[in-house]
């Protein structure tokens, strides 16, 4: 099994010290989210009045965007400890039954990739999630009996990409769904212009809206660049960054002007070049594409598709006017 973090809200053991530096504390620290901020502040409020533990909740959407973050900050809140296991790790009920044993009253665990726990040890969760309970086999045939472990009253917060692929009975037992969207560029700017100081680099407003409109609507991504861009500052000797060190970061980070990356270019130029401007099917662009399916659909699309850069029909992904626009030619009528 992939290792058990358990860790007071301020150590995480897998994270660089630079990781650990940015990453939000706080709700104060917190940056946009509104609307899921304000659902977890009541949760926390309700809990602590009722002296229990905060209900379960699924946080969904693409990577980078907080999930593990808000979990961090939930855990300080309630004065608890996280534990943060990843679905595809959990391979036997008895790993994932030894750490719910082991959970103190209002820990908060952290399943992140939740979609990915195997069926046989996802049906544990069941009893765990709705009455703090363990109900276990023991033994085999004639013998067997059931025995029923009592559990201390935790949150279980789930972290997923593809929340269409929960089964109903984990989905309804989550008490609130939080669905994280692409971060507005007033909230990527503020959380650049809040990082330049925790990195000790001095950036311009003209300099931190740049970086936040090449950063995909993306925390981790906005977070990249920035590290890369007190890379090249440090190493051309200067103090502030200027015009020259953010191009020149793009640059080697091959981010266009539109803020699009080196794989976002490929999928939409692979789709203009080989299927004239689609619609083309996922399985055919992928073995043209040469990537696995989950990267495309979890990872690159969902910005594509929010900026309209791609489209999604009932016969599959076709570039938008605006991609055509950007990338040059256009579409081939057939002749019938
Ligand atoms: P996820 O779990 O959704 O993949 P993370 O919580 O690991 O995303 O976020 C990646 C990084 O982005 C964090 O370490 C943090 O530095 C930054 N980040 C994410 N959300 C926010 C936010 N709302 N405000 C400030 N920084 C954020």
């Amino acid at each position: 099994m992939e290792k058990e973090f358990v860790f007071s809200p301020s150590v995480h053991e897998g994270e660089s010290s630079q990781d650990k530096l940015l990453r939000p504390k706080d709700f104060t620290e917190f940056i946009g989210q509104q609307r899921i901020v304000d659902n977890v502040d009541i949760m926390i409020k309700s809990a602590k009045l009722r002296d229990h533990s905060m209900d379960h909740a699924l946080l969904s959407g693409p990577p980078g965007l907080g999930k593990t973050s808000l979990a961090m900050i939930i855990a300080r809140a309630m004065g608890s400890e996280v534990h943060v296991l990843s679905g595809p790790a959990l391979e036997k009920k008895g790993d994932l039954a030894a750490i719910l044993t082991n959970l103190n009253s209002k820990d908060v665990l952290f399943i992140d990739e939740i979609h990915r726990i195997p069926i046989a040890v996802e049906e544990i969760l069941y009893s765990a999630m709705e009455d703090y309970k363990l109900d276990i086999l023991i033994g085999q045939g004639p013998t067997a009996r059931n025995i029923e472990i009592k559990l201390n009253p935790f949150t279980l917060l789930g972290a997923t990409t593809r929340p269409g692929l929960l089964s109903n009975p984990l989905r309804d037992r989550f008490m609130a769904d939080l669905h994280f969207d692409f971060y507005a560029k007033e909230d990527i700017a503020q959380i650049i212009s809040n990082n330049s100081h925790k990195l000790d680099i001095s950036l311009k407003d003209d300099a931190t809206l740049k970086l936040a409109m090449c950063s995909r609507g993306t925390p981790r991504i906005a977070n990249r660049i920035l590290r890369r861009v007190r890379d090249v500052t440090i190493v051309s000797g200067k103090t502030e960054v200027s015009e020259h060190e953010i191009q020149e970061t793009l640059k080697l980070m091959e981010i266009d002007i539109h803020g699009l990356n080196r794989m976002d270019r490929k999928i939409l130029t692979v789709i203009k070049e080989y299927y004239n401007g689609g619609p083309v099917g996922i399985e055919a662009l992928i073995s043209t594409l040469g990537e696995e399916k989950g990267t495309i659909e979890d990872v690159h699309e969902p910005y594509l598709l929010k900026e309209g850069y791609l489209l999604r029909t009932l016969r599959g992904r076709e570039i938008s006017d605006k991609t055509w626009k950007i990338l040059g030619g256009r579409k081939n009528q057939l002749d019938f």
